[in-house]
Order: C-alpha cells, then structure tokens, then sequence
C-alpha cells in the first residue's frame, strides 16, 4: 500500500525506532507511548486490520508477542503487559495496517485501560445468543 504509513516504515521511507525485525514482521516504537516503550507489532504484508487477516497470518504476528514481551521486561524491567488492537473507527484505529499494541507495564504505574459497566437483568443472556446465532 503506497500510502501507508506503517509500509513506508517497513521499507525504510519513514524513520521509526526499531526494536525487533525479520522477514515477517517489524515491531518500532509508538511515537505517543502510553506507557514507556510501548510497541507496535507488524505484518511485512499489508492488511487493513485483525477482522480481514487470514488466521494463519495472525497467528504467525501473535507467536511474536512473547519474544518482544520478553524484550520490553528483561530490557526496560516493565512487570506486566497489556495487549492490543483497534479495529475499526469506533474501537479507535487510525492507522489501517495490521498492528497489535506491546504496552509494557511497570509496577504501580496507575495507568487504567478500561472502564466496565453492568448489564440488565437478563441481558448477558440475550447478547450471548446473538453472537452465538451469528455463527451459523
Ligand atoms: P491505532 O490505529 O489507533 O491502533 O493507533 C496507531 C498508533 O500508531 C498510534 O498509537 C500512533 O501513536 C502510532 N503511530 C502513528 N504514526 C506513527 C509513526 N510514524 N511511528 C510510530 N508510531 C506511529
Ligand atoms: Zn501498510
């Protein structure tokens, strides 16, 4: 993809802060961090997000994420992490090329990343037979 941000740091046209590569994938600093060292995590290939990515091709990204975990706690002593992926412009992506998010955590580093809420009575149940329907 000519216009893509994360290709063009792939072939080297933009600068990043690279920690990991290989032939399959390339992990470089997020230039606004939530946390210190907080990691991108990518396909060479283009695709736009995790919802039209093969499962074999996700599985292939995702088998890197110990590795680079391992890397960002022996490395910059984080003592957790939190892994993740906007899909879509309601869940927040801006970039639509395939990446997952390494944030590292770091031992009472108050950073909370989501709110929960409650459900209606009977509405756990309800929601739950529709994504179950939905698979045949
Ligand atoms: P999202 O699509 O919401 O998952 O977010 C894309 C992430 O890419 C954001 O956290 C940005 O800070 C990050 N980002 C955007 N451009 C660059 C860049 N040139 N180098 C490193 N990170 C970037
Ligand atoms: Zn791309």
């Amino acid at each position: 993809m000519s216009d893509c941000i994360f290709c063009k740091i792939i072939k080297g046209e933009l600068p990043a802060e690279k920690v990991f590569e290989d032939d399959k994938v390339l992990a470089f600093l997020d230039i606004h961090p939530v946390t210190k060292g907080h990691t991108l995590l990518v396909p060479k290939e283009h695709y736009p997000d995790l919802i039209s990515t093969p499962k074999e091709v996700v599985a292939e990204v995702v088998s890197y994420v110990p590795q680079i975990a391992g890397g960002l706690i022996k490395g910059l002593g984080a003592t957790g992490l939190n892994l993740g992926s906007n899909n879509g412009r309601a869940a927040g992506q801006i970039i639509f090329h395939l990446h997952f998010h390494l944030i590292p955590r770091y031992t009472d580093d108050g950073l909370r990343m989501w709110g929960s809420r409650d459900y209606q009575a009977g509405e756990i149940e309800e929601i739950a037979e529709k994504i179950r329907n939905s698979f045949h």
